[in-house]
């Protein structure tokens, strides 16, 4: 899909024209202009073969139905993957990726395995979710039908693309198009505190997570090396400050990684750290992807005990997608599966 010369093919066209085309590409859903009978038959003619709306894609399903995951290529032949969570009160949530790869190199992390290639374009991430709301679409006769969420929790590091994510939020939100609330929508850092910084001062209300996953610095610094430059000192005080602007809940994402973070005292350590009341921790079984094992559910219980006993706020992630490799960290695109 190539949404990148829609300016420029409506350029000498009436305004109109415009919501004519966002309408046919993000409400109708059509998949070749030529579906579309609002528009001129030559307009049509130089859409189709200058802004494609064709989207490549290989979808696996998982085995429980309510987890699917899709290989999408793109047009320089990259593959990225996203998934949709199909929850039973009728929401879907869309994971997307914002890169090809990830450059940051978190020891568990299947992604950062591969490496990085490219931040994606606001096109390629848009097309993910537009990507799942064809598939929602005619998959008649049974719920959910719109995508209700979007997690930016696929390949990469969203705030690595700052601009591209947040205009993909952008038309995500806009009425005329996906219409999905700023409230629906989470963006997912391993902590970088000056896009920390600067998504504090957007406007639009986004929900913001964080990868923390270890306690201390020692920890944290070995199973991810941005920590080694933005200290857990310097992110829990960015935290603070978007707290204090925004009123707004944040997320701590926490792996739950046998012998290696989830111990007593790791709880106790972290229990410390999550001392605000809009502070609240997730704690996600680790899929394995090499090195590391996930903890056993008696050592996740304790742990989550232990936070719950400090007053702190804490649930279980749900994993969705363990059976067909589309849980978190598990994203690698692998073209044959
Ligand atoms: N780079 C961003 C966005 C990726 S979100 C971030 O770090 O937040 C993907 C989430 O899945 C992150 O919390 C990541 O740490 C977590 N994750 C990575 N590897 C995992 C694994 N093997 N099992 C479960 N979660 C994993």
């Amino acid at each position: 899909m190539n949404l990148d010369n829609l300016k420029i093919i409506l350029a000498n066209e009436p305004k109109f024209r415009f919501k004519q085309a966002y309408k046919a590409i993000f409400v109708d859903l059509i998949s070749d202009w030529n579906d579309n009978t609002t528009l001129p038959l030559t307009l049509r003619e130089s859409l189709n073969s200058e802004c494609q709306l064709k989207i490549k894609a290989k979808i696996s399903g998982s085995k429980n139905t309510d987890t699917v995951k899709a290989l999408i290529c793109l047009d320089d032949l990259s593959v990225i993957e996203t998934v949709l969570l199909k929850h039973r009160d009728g929401r879907a949530t869309v994971c997307v990726s914002s890169q090809v790869g990830c450059p940051m190199r978190c020891s568990f992390c299947a992604t950062g395995k591969l490496g990085y290639k490219r931040n994606l374009e606001v096109t390629e991430i848009v097309e993910q979710v537009l990507f799942w709301q064809r598939y929602l679409n005619n998959d008649t006769g049974k719920r959910p039908v719109r995508v209700t969420n979007v997690v930016f929790m696929g390949m990469g590091e969203p705030f690595l693309n700052y601009n591209n994510v947040m205009e993909s939020i952008r038309t995500l939100n806009n009425k005329e198009r996906f219409n999905i609330g700023a409230r629906h929508i989470s963006v997912s850092t391993c902590g970088l505190v000056p896009q920390i910084n600067k998504f504090t001062k957007e406007k639009m209300q986004v929900n913001l997570a964080i990868s923390l996953h270890a306690p201390n610095d020692k920890l944290r610094s070995e199973l991810m090396p941005v920590n080694t430059k933005y200290s857990l000192d310097e992110l829990m005080s960015a935290i603070r400050n978007y707290v204090d602007e925004k009123s707004r809940q944040v997320m701590f994402e926490y792996l739950m990684i046998d012998g290696v973070n989830d111990s007593e005292y790791h709880a106790k350590q972290l229990a410390k750290l999550i001392n605000r009341p809009l502070y609240m921790v997730n704690l996600i079984r680790y899929n394995p992807t090499g090195k590391f094992r996930s903890s056993t559910p008696v050592a996740i219980k304790k742990f989550m005990n232990i936070l719950m006993r400090a007053g702190v706020r804490v649930t279980q992630r749900q994993t969705f997608g363990t059976d067909i490799n589309a849980a978190c960290g598990q994203l690698v695109g692998e073209k044959n599966n």
